[in-house]
């Protein structure tokens, strides 16, 4: 079993650095929030004083943050931690940055001696509590296959998108197209019941025709159609709509950096951002069908 340092235990980071300590790893968490470290020091997890402390005498580096300027600020910025990971430690950061970000990192943290991945993850806070996570992950093959040791027992999935950045490209890619299909999914639904058609109805027929696609199979946005989803929930849990924006503007930031034609996910962009002001910020994404009532 391996000795991780985990940084970052929020609605995701929890659950995952949950799953580790689980598995019998010998986790060091830290996390600016008392209540967060609490529940991971019952769980059995030793709480650290610092971010460095919390990376003194690992294999492995686990990092979750909001943000760009979370992880820069954590890793390169003043108060830096990368002197005190040990040499032999693999970084591996999971929170959901930009591609820019990811490689400013990879850069400066082996310009200091030490090996790095970027390693998003597809499957929510769901799939972050049941351990199967889908990791995306950029950077050396060998340090890929080495992260197995901690990433197998908080995912199910594990792909290597190519060179560091790749892994924040790819899961950009999926989720500009998952906010097109939600949005065009929930568009055409509404559509057919303003015509008088029940949305079970036309979502079987769709499914079984050339329109079928995941948001319509497993995630349908229409209340009552299937048991168990965040539409039957008056949208609540799930992926919230404040994250698909910020993933939007990942998106179009990173097509912006190579002036790549992107004008659905613009246009997914513009819907969730007027969605998000209407106050469903903090509903799951599938609401956006709402947006489409008449
Ligand atoms: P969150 O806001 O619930 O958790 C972030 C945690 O980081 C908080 O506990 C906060 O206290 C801690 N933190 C912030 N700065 C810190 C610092 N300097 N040192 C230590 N701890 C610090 O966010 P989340 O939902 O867990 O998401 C984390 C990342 O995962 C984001 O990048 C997000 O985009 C991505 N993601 C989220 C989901 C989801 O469904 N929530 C799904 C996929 C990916």
């Amino acid at each position: 079993m391996a000795r991780v340092g985990f940084i970052g235990l929020g609605n995701m980071g929890g659950p995952m650095a949950l799953n580790l300590v689980k598995a019998g790893h010998d986790v060091q968490v830290f996390d600016l929030s008392p209540t967060a470290l609490e529940t991971l020091a019952q769980a059995g997890a030793t709480v650290a004083a610092s971010a460095a402390d919390a990376v003194a005498n690992v294999d492995f580096v686990v990092s979750m943050l909001p943000a760009d300027k979370h992880v820069i600020g954590l890793y390169l910025g003043e108060q830096g931690i990368v002197d005190a990971i040990p040499k032999s430690a693999l970084v591996i950061d999971s929170s959901t940055i930009s591609a820019e970000a990811a490689r400013e990192l990879a850069a400066g943290i082996t310009a200091q001696g030490r090996r790095f991945i970027d390693a998003p993850v597809s499957g929510g806070v769901g799939g972050a509590k049941a351990g199967t996570l889908t990791f995306i992950c950029g950077g050396e093959a060998a340090d890929i296959e080495e992260a197995r040791t901690v990433l197998e027992h908080m995912g199910k999935n594990v792909f290597k998108a190519g060179a560091h950045g790749a892994g924040q490209v790819a899961k950009i890619c999926n989720n500009m197209l998952l906010a097109v299909l939600m949005a065009g999914t929930s568009e055409a639904l509404q559509l057919g019941r303003a015509h008088g058609l029940d949305a079970k109805v036309l979502s079987d027929i769709m499914l079984q025709s050339s329109g079928r696609n995941w948001t319509l199979e497993v995630y349908n946005p229409c209340p009552g159609v299937l048991e168990g989803v965040p539409s039957s929930n008056d949208y609540n849990g799930g992926f919230l709509v404040d994250l698909m924006l910020k993933d939007l503007g990942l998106a179009q930031s990173t097509a912006a950096t190579s002036a790549s034609a992107t004008p659905m996910g613009d246009m997914a962009a513009k819907l969730f951002a007027e969605h998000s002001e209407a106050g469903f910020g903090s509903k799951d994404f599938s609401s956006i069908f709402r947006k489409f009532e008449k």
